[in-house]
């Protein structure tokens, strides 16, 4: 097939277009309609309805994720959690176990710990830097090994391609939420791995204005995955389909930029005597910094960093800093600031973020595609502030 020996940038734009172009538009036009004329024997999973999963709009957009990814099949899905919840409720069955990477994403996190469980499904948690410790874990039940290509809010890096490994000796399902790198970074896939997972609300939309999931993989497991889906429920809209596809188009150019941009914004704090501490996997001094550069084409757009003056310092430079918003979420083109302990691990005890590692006073950013130098000089007034 052509678009397999282009490069992502051109399959961004191009891959799983309709050949020809619908009545010539050059856009994907979007299918607004909750049902399709039915002409002959369909099956239920076949019949074109939203719910199901397979109007034009999300035909298109699974083509064009699979040839980026360079997967067989590809979902969209109505969140990142909808994507993560029916992969996981698809591929496990009761009396199956479970080893997942440890500071998984909450939504993910409390999924495993409190939902799977009522399934049956047993799990344990990983280092997944330390894959020596694995062996010891596994169970003759364990069916799958779930990581994250790169951890909130710590940015770490786990031993990817050994989880792959582990994976294929003990024929487990290997699955990773790839999230934080994107496409542009990584292509899990393309290491081996069985399904690869988004959060497309993230990079991959990029615009911080929907919320959408995506599943990667054989095309048989991403079919069996769709039919659950298609039970739960958990379809995106096409308008929604379509804001995706918009934004995907970009995405080539919108993280290489936040790369660089981050790149030098985490060197620039480091520098900086008013910081403790920078969590960047761009960095030399970061402990994942060497798996990232053998695996990664990129470093991607989010970092962390201690402050010297602790949480107070954390909280002021926050309400100073004026291109960041204050908010959840991140991988769009508006940079956004967090303090996790007050967001995203609010519900986790203060001992149980020690044990993570989360200081109280850890600051996230996700860098968007402002001027870098904006950005810059914006924590730098940030942090000379008194
Ligand atoms: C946001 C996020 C999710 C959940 O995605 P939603 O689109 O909010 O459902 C899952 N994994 C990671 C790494 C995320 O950042």
């Amino acid at each position: 097939m052509k678009n397999q020996t282009r490069a992502i940038d051109t399959k961004l734009v191009h891959a799983g277009e309709p050949e020809p172009r619908i009545a010539g538009a050059v856009t994907m036009p979007v299918f607004q309609s909750s049902t399709f004329h039915v002409d002959g024997d369909v099956g239920y999973h076949d019949q074109r309805y939203i719910r199901l999963n397979n109007t034009p709009n999300h035909q298109v957009l699974g083509q064009k994720l699979a040839a980026v990814e360079g997967a067989e099949a590809a979902l969209v899905t109505g969140s990142g959690m909808a994507a993560i919840t029916s992969t996981l409720l698809t591929v496990l069955a009761p009396g199956d176990h479970l080893l997942a990477q440890s500071c998984l994403y909450g939504g993910t996190y409390d999924f495993v710990t409190q939902d799977l469980p009522g399934y049956g499904v047993q799990f344990d948690f990983i280092d997944a830097e330390k894959p020596d410790t694995w062996e010891t874990l596994k169970k003759p039940n364990t069916k799958a090994i779930y990581v994250e290509a790169i951890t909130n809010p710590l940015v770490e890096v786990a031993d990817l391609d050994a989880a792959v490994a582990f994976a294929k000796k003990h024929r487990l399902v290997s699955m990773i939420d790839n999230t934080f790198a994107s496409p542009i970074n990584y292509r899990p896939i393309e290491r081996g791995f069985d399904i690869s997972l988004h959060s497309a609300t993230k990079y991959l939309n990029g615009h911080n204005d929907i919320v959408a999931g995506v599943v990667i993989g054989r095309a048989d497991m991403v079919q069996r995955i769709r039919h659950k889906l298609n039970h739960y429920g958990g379809s995106l809209d096409p308008h929604a389909c379509f804001l995706l596809h918009r934004g995907l188009k970009t995405l080539a150019l919108r993280v290489r930029h936040q790369n660089q941009s981050a790149l030098r914004i985490a060197q620039f704090l480091q520098s900086s005597p008013a910081v403790d501490k920078v969590n960047y996997p761009g960095l030399e001094s970061h402990a994942g910094h060497q798996r990232a550069k053998r695996w990664f084409e990129g470093f991607g757009g989010m970092l962390s960093f201690e402050l010297e003056g602790g949480e107070q310092a954390a909280a002021m430079l926050v309400e100073r800093v004026t291109i960041p918003l204050s908010a959840p979420s991140l991988g769009g083109v508006d940079s956004l600031i967090t303090i996790p302990a007050k967001s995203s691990h609010a519900g986790l005890t203060a001992d149980q973020r020690r044990d993570a590692g989360i200081a109280e006073g850890l600051v996230r950013l996700s860098v968007g595609v402002e001027a870098t130098e904006d950005l810059i000089e914006d924590l730098r007034a940030a942090l000379d502030a008194k």
